[in-house]
């Protein structure tokens, strides 16, 4: 079997202006199905452009990535947004849900996407929301949820179109650490009980401390 993730060589840099910054030096990392990995480094080490990339937000300068066996570095992106919405979920600090939309709503989102219909989505996200243990909160909007809620209800949308992998940036970054080490847990239990590919990414050691796998990354390589 193949790594589902597979990075070889790649870099990145960012054009500002005249100059060139690199942000990523050759990274070679794979990640296997079921495993559940934390990338730590300090801030600007190169860890959310490596999520991007990971997640088919944005492409490598130069390298290749290999997704489920098979090479990436050549689609366009309307072929990378095809794998990135069946194949990633994505958690980030500042949860990003949409406001005015109740929990249930945020969740159905993706799913809408997929041309799913409506009684269909609404009894997956009520599972999801079910989960991930709050249920009770599917008609509450954001602003009435306290951050734990809320990056729970972005976990259960990250999840409710069974993707292959779920990325999560500094998913911890905006809770207090009782709060956060419970998302943690959460995130351990959706690996150990599913089966769920999952990585961590945070500056935060305490965080890492609950993934099996550690990888650090330090200007831009692995360390
Ligand atoms: P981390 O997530 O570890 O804090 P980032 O991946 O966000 O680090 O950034 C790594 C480095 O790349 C930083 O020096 C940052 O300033 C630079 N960088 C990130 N995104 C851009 C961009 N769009 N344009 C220019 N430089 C960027
Ligand atoms: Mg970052």
């Amino acid at each position: 079997m193949s790594s589902l993730i597979k990075l070889e060589d790649i870099t990145k840099s960012y054009q500002l202006g005249e100059s060139t910054y690199t942000a990523l030096k050759g990274i070679n990392l794979e990640i296997q199905r079921n495993e559940m990995t934390a990338i730590v480094g300090v801030s600007g080490s190169g860890k959310s452009t490596l999520m991007n990339i990971v997640g088919f937000l944005d492409r490598c300068t130069s390298g290749r990535y290999l997704f489920a066996g098979d090479d990436t570095s050549h689609l366009n992106d309307d072929q990378l947004a095809t794998i990135r919405n069946k194949n990633i979920g994505f958690v980030f600090q500042s949860f990003f849900l949409l406001p005015r939309s109740s929990a249930l709503q945020n969740v159905m989102l993706p799913l809408f996407y997929r041309g799913i219909d409506q009684a269909d989505a609404k009894e997956k996200a009520l599972s999801m929301l079910d989960k991930v243990g709050v249920a009770h909160l599917a008609d509450h909007r954001p602003n009435q949820l306290s951050g734990g809620q809320q990056q729970r209800v972005a976990i259960a949308r990250a999840l409710v179109g069974d993707p292959e992998v779920i990325l999560a940036d500094e998913p911890t970054g905006a809770l207090d650490s009782a709060t956060g080490h419970e998302v943690m847990t959460l995130f351990t239990n959706l690996n150990r009980n599913e089966g769920r590919t999952i990585v961590i990414i945070t500056h935060d050691k305490e965080v890492s401390r609950q993934c099996k796998r550690v990888v650090s990354i330090k200007d831009g390589k692995i360390e």
